[in-house]
């Protein structure tokens, strides 16, 4: 790379102390060796420009949004994230850039103690990608294939605003502070790690809603092979996005938008309270939307009238 080399940008800006004894030999080896003392969850995703996000997105954000996007998949497994390697490919080297990408990715990093123990760096168009691992509590998870008919289907916060915001965002006109609310979910969604820990001993079956609610729904339920009755009217959304958009593009938003990384998970009626509980002190909504059935179909349903509802972000 240009002007600084390789191994400088590693050196200045990704490398740091580590208070993290499970983390035998971290960066400046050919790999990274971690004592897990258990099962881990391992997952990876990357974050390519103009098509994960606007080319005019900040770095720092940007930082943020790798590694939270992995948070939240760990989240729903009900783990708890310790390590990540981060593999950049860059179509040139700004120092200020780095920096602020830097600071995005270990504030957040920081936040869930985090360790980043490795990675690649390489020229070309602009990537961003970040591989995360996660011990589990008494060895517990949670997958998408556990539901069962009969169990409450819930989801955590609000759904609808990082689509909302990403359109505001690609418009240039948020102006009011709701509509700077929903751009700032966009750009810096917030893992659910704590209320995903707390799930891990109930939830039958979980995952992050990335793609939106109905394409993540069927993602869900297909691992199982079970449907769902969702009631459409149930469906969480804030105050910023009912200010901003009509209800008919609130709508469309909370089932077909992507982005929100809130949790969407099931348990059985009986553990109604356990949910209630598990959520009386977060700061944070748990809303019940549907029930799950037997068959494989999912009915959403308003004012209790079957409605078609296709939607859902796929890359191909
Ligand atoms: P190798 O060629 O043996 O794979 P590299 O020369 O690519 O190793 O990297 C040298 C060291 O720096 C390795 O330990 C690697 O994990 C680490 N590293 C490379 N890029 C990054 C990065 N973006 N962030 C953190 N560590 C990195
Ligand atoms: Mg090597």
């Amino acid at each position: 790379m240009q002007t600084l080399g390789e191994f400088e940008i590693i050196e200045r800006f990704f490398t740091r102390a580590s208070e993290d004894r499970d983390v035998l030999v971290g960066i400046g080896d050919d790999a990274a060796v971690l004592d897990a003392q258990g099962p881990l969850a391992v997952t990876v995703d990357t974050l390519t420009a103009g098509i994960h996000f606007p080319e005019n997105f900040t770095p720092h954000a940007l930082g943020h949004r790798a590694l939270a996007v992995n948070l939240s998949d760990i989240a729903a497994m009900g783990g708890e994230p310790r390590w990540c390697t981060l593999a950049l490919t860059l179509p040139e080297v700004a120092e200020d850039w780095l920096t602020e990408l830097a600071r995005g990715f270990f504030e957040l990093a920081d936040q869930h103690g985090v360790t980043l123990v490795g990675g690649n760096l390489s020229r070309g168009p602009l990537s961003v990608s970040v591989q995360l691992l996660a011990t589990l509590a008494g060895d517990r998870f949670v997958t998408r294939a556990g539901g069962r008919a009969g169990d409450d289907l819930y989801v955590t916060g609000t759904l609808g605003d990082a689509a909302a915001g990403l359109a505001l965002l690609e418009s240039g006109e948020a102006q009011s502070d709701p509509a700077r609310a929903l751009v700032e979910r966009f750009m810096y969604p917030t893992p659910r790690i704590a209320a995903g820990r707390a799930l891990a001993s109930f939830a039958t079956a979980a995952i992050d809603v990335s793609d939106g609610l109905a394409a993540d729904v069927g993602h869900l339920l297909g691992r199982s092979g079970r449907g769902a009755v969702i009631d459409i009217e149930a469906i969480p959304v804030s105050e910023a996005l009912c200010t901003e958009c009509p209800p008919a593009v609130a709508l469309e938003h909370a089932l077909a938008g992507g982005d929100d990384y809130e949790l969407c998970f099931a348990a059985e009626r009986d553990d109604a309270d356990a949910v209630a509980g598990a959520f009386r002190d977060a700061a944070l909504r748990v809303t019940r939307i549907g029930r799950l059935t037997g068959d494989g179909a999912v009915v959403w349903r308003r004012n209790g009238v079957a409605v078609d509802v296709t939607g859902g972000y796929r890359h191909f």
